[in-house]
């Protein structure tokens, strides 16, 4: 391997504990806590690990941490009178509900019933518009971290070619506008891209978000490139005996560190920040509320 590792685990414990710092600062100062209500329907385990990850780290910050589990039968009319609920509860700044929600419930809807301010996920149409526009917003908390890795890797992004692949509005389409916003020149490749082994062979930084095991090979990447792998895929493991499973990126690992300036591994890249990133909105979010100094470089 040739790459340097960026070291996704390390960079979010420092900056989980500069939201640490800032979260005693508001309580020292301005007798104030942030708090984060995580709202989930239904019993999927994935997302309840996920809810409890979320919660022990709110708590680990020092901020206030509120779980609301609901029933996969919640009707949507319930499910809208607690967002309202946490829209108007002053103890509380930032809110997500866990997705995917169950099929009856509509999460255009919901996601949209959340005060914009409160919105840690930035999924609100309203932080969409903002953050597309230029403007102050709350930011996807996976997009957030894959820009302040870049931004601490390479000081200025400015100039730069990326190539994003994946266009969903979680993470592919926020990550592109986070890359314009810094003044890269961007594309956007997805499953109908004609030739895509060329047009990611041109970028300086690939943020390869599919989910698809080992899609990228190193083959894809131009020498010295800054390789970002979203992806998140539990693959069969027989090596490490029967029925065992490990977790792979989009990106073949090893072909593309070979090539690569810096890549993220899987686990141990994107993940951690995804958390870290959703403290520091939760502690940005309890900042503007109270028209208070945002902690420095923990936004967009
Ligand atoms: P998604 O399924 O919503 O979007 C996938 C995108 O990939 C689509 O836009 C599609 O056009 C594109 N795509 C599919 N096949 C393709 C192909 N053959 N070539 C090029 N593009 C193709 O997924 P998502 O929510 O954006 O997540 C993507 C991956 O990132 C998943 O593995 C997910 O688990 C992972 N993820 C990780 C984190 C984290 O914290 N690390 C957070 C969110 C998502």
């Amino acid at each position: 391997m040739s790459a340097t590792l960026i070291d996704g685990k390390a960079f979010a414990a420092t900056v989980r504990e500069k939201v640490a710092t800032h979260v005693a600062r508001l309580k020292d100062e301005h007798g104030l806590t942030p708090g984060l209500a995580v709202v989930i329907v239904g019993d999927d385990p994935a997302s309840h690990v996920y809810v409890r990850s979320k919660g022990k780290a709110t708590v680990e910050a020092g901020m206030k941490s509120v779980e609301h589990r609901l029933d996969a039968d919640t009707s949507e009319e319930a499910l809208l009178t607690l967002v309202e609920q946490l829209n108007t509860d002053p103890s509380i700044h930032g809110i997500l509900v866990q997705l995917p929600l169950p099929g009856h419930l509509n999460e255009d809807l919901v996601i949209n019933a959340i005060d914009p301010a409160k919105d840690v996920d930035g999924f609100h149409i309203s932080n969409v518009g903002l953050l597309g526009t230029g403007q102050k917003s709350m930011v996807p908390c996976t997009p957030l971290g894959c820009l302040m890795m870049l931004r601490d890797h390479h000081g200025s992004l400015s100039g730069l070619d990326a190539v994003v692949i994946g266009r969903s509005n979680i993470v592919g389409k926020p990550m592109a506008q986070l890359l314009l916003g810094d003044s890269c020149t961007v594309t956007i490749a997805h499953s109908r891209t004609k030739d895509l082994p060329e047009v990611v062979r041109r970028a300086d930084i690939v943020v390869a978000a599919v989910g698809r095991p080992e899609m990228v090979p190193g083959d894809w990447i131009k020498p010295g490139a800054t390789v970002i792998d979203v992806g998140i895929n539990r693959i069969d493991a027989p090596e490490k005996g029967e029925g065992k499973t490990r977790l792979v990126g989009d990106c073949h690992f090893e072909s593309c560190a070979e090539v690569a300036g810096a890549i993220t591994p899987v686990p141990g890249g994107v993940g951690p920040m995804t958390i870290a990133c959703l403290l520091a909105n939760t502690v940005t979010a309890c900042c503007r509320a109270n028209s208070l100094a945002e902690p420095e470089g923990l936004t967009a």
